[in-house]
């Protein structure tokens, strides 16, 4: 099961996120599979599954490598780019925002990141 109010799902499975489907690759993207394919429709298919589930696993240095390639640590509040950049939740795990993709992430520095936290708190 996915829990979405907690940070890590430690215990998630692949299966539990991609169940095999009989016929249909199990990535969600409907095509239909070719023998000997049992699970995957293509190795794309494979790898970006298994990216997915470990940013939704909570896997941080996954998490990280995927938001640099998207932002290059530069801060999407301020436009600063530094070596500090925070990994932030845009929808708060505490919202329910724990088990999403890298959609739901976004480069902060400490100082965006630290205001974002207090706007929060109050
Ligand atoms: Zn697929
Ligand atoms: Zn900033």
């Amino acid at each position: 099961m996915v829990d979405n109010y907690s940070r890590y799902q430690k215990n998630l499975n692949l299966e539990d996120l991609f169940p095999v489907l009989s016929g249909v690759c199990a990535c969600g993207c409907g095509n239909l599979l070719d023998n000997p394919r049992k699970k995957w429709y293509s190795n794309k298919c494979r790898d970006n599954s298994y990216i997915q589930f470990a940013i939704i696993k909570g896997n941080t240095g996954i998490i990280r490598k995927l938001l640099y390639q998207l932002d290059q640590g530069a801060c999407r509040n301020c436009g600063v780019i530094t070596p500090n950049w925070q990994a932030d939740h845009i929808l708060p795990v505490s919202n329910g925002g724990g088990a999403c993709g890298i959609s739901n992430f976004q480069t902060l520095c400490q100082d965006c990141h630290k205001e974002k936290t207090n706007n929060m708190v109050k």
